[in-house]
């Protein structure tokens, strides 16, 4: 795969990035393709305008003008060749066209400007390669999301070995577009012709953010999909000694299986928690010690202040329990789908509308996304796959309380925390205070063996 990656421009002949823009006044521009790669427009005018040079042909290496101003984004440039005679679909040797370079640095205006005057947005090059292929090779997510969105270019489109979008960006690793891709419903068992998936890639390639993405949006059959050598990706991440991958893929395995095997039992434990189980632990421990410490009659009767902590400490107990049905049945802020006031699903693209060019809005906040509910989540939220919902605040997923805590439920988890600690030093001071207090009674001449004989007589029957 790596023997075939993509290699838009020859590092010999690369223009130095924008950044190095200082520099121009050392750089020759001395013909319409450097001035185009370095967006000096006056110099271009003069070219083209005074020394009447052609921007339909291309240079010495088969590039033309536009795909040098699409590669750096300067779109006056890239419109003033479209409008003095250049083809936005020519091609280069490598069948590239301008959109190809664009997708390379991710130049959103320049891919306006070609697209709108009639570029092909599925332009294959001699790899089958479109441009949503090199925008995922690049890791440029914005590009990618901007051409898909606005543009409907085919973000599944597979290239001449079978390899989707999504293949390349785990491949590669960027786990932001691989986001995006899922996010958009990428088919994530897509086999290239070596039978590999994306999970395939990025565990052979050591990319933990992928996988990790990959498996918690995938289902079980991608971890089992074996590639024409019969690997798993889970297979492939051990030969390689991806021991966090490993790690990762084979706990996903096993809870997939565990839920199977809750199937075979009739079971859904892995989704009702020990929830059931701590409700009748806590009300057997509150019986118990009403039962056996409070009013027992084995024990001297109970003061009157001991009494009041120990009923204290049943209150407490039975208003943990209430704090705990809450933190149970309450929704702890799941995120839904963004509904319209008049009661309508919003149909329209939600990626569409975001100020994608605005930075400070969007950088670096594509893990937003989740793929698995398809919304664009608040800031410090986060999916659990076990509520399968997205979870406003996000604390963690609480196993013995069968819920998230989030948003909506983290005091109630916070009070029932605190009651139920309460509780326990209360039971525990008066449980001791009880049982020192009557020492001095069961000492008296008398030993626990006479105390159980007096008190169940039945039991004495092993002493004779
Ligand atoms: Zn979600
Ligand atoms: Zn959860």
């Amino acid at each position: 795969m790596a023997s075939s990656e993509i290699e838009v421009v020859p590092s010999e002949s690369e223009p130095k990035t924008t950044q190095q823009q200082n520099s121009t006044q050392q750089i020759a521009i001395i013909d319409v393709f450097s001035a185009s790669a370095y967006g000096d427009f006056d110099k271009l005018r003069k070219f083209v305008e005074e020394d009447g040079a052609p921007l339909a042909t291309p240079d010495g290496n088969s590039y033309y003008a536009l795909q040098w101003a699409a590669l750096n984004n300067f779109s006056d440039i890239a419109q003033y060749i479209i409008d003095h005679g250049g083809n936005v679909n020519a091609t280069d040797n490598n069948q590239q066209t301008a959109l190809h370079w664009a997708a390379v640095k991710g130049s959103i205006a320049v891919a306006d400007v070609l697209l709108q005057n009639g570029a092909r947005v599925e332009a294959a090059d001699l790899n089958g390669y479109r441009a949503v292929h090199i925008a995922a090779q690049y890791g440029q997510t914005a590009f990618l999301n901007h051409i898909v969105a606005k543009y409907h270019a085919e973000y599944d489109a597979p290239d001449n070995c079978g390899r989707s979008p999504l293949h390349w960006a785990a491949f590669k690793g960027f786990s932001d577009t691989i986001r995006l891709l899922l996010f958009r419903d990428a088919f994530q068992g897509k086999q290239d012709i070596e039978g590999c998936t994306p999970l395939h890639w990025a565990a052979l390639r050591g990319n933990v953010e992928a996988c990790m993405v990959l498996v918690h949006a995938g289902t079980k059959q991608e971890l089992l999909v074996k590639d024409k050598a019969g690997n798993t990706p889970l297979k492939l991440a051990s030969d390689k000694g991806h021991r966090q991958i490993a790690r990762l893929l084979s706990k996903a395995e096993r809870a997939n299986s565990k839920r199977l095997f809750d199937k075979i039992l009739g079971g859904k434990m892995g989704e009702v928690g020990y929830a059931p189980i701590l409700f009748c632990v806590i009300i057997v421990l509150i019986i118990l010690f009403i039962n056996s410490v409070l009013a027992t009659p084995t024990l001297p009767k109970v003061t009157a202040i001991v009494g009041l902590w120990g009923w204290i400490g049943v209150s407490l107990g039975i208003g943990s329990l209430i704090m705990f049905y809450r933190c149970c049945s309450k929704d702890p802020g799941y995120i839904k789908k963004s509904r319209r006031s008049d009661g309508y699903e919003d149909t329209e693209d939600p990626l569409l509308n975001i100020e994608l060019n605005n930075a400070s809005v969007w950088t670096g906040n594509w893990d937003q996304l989740c793929p698995t509910c398809k919304i664009i989540r608040p800031v410090r939220s986060k999916h659990c796959p076990i509520c399968k919902h997205c979870i406003e605040q996000f604390d963690h997923h609480c196993p013995w309380i069968s819920n998230c805590v989030g948003k909506r439920n983290k005091w109630d988890f916070f009070v029932f925390i605190c009651m139920g600690t309460l509780t326990s030093f209360i039971g525990a001071f008066v449980a001791v205070q009880r049982i020192w207090t009557a020492i001095p009674v069961l000492s008296a001449g008398k030993t626990w063996i006479h105390l159980v004989i007096d008190h169940h007589p039945d039991s004495s029957e092993y002493h004779h």
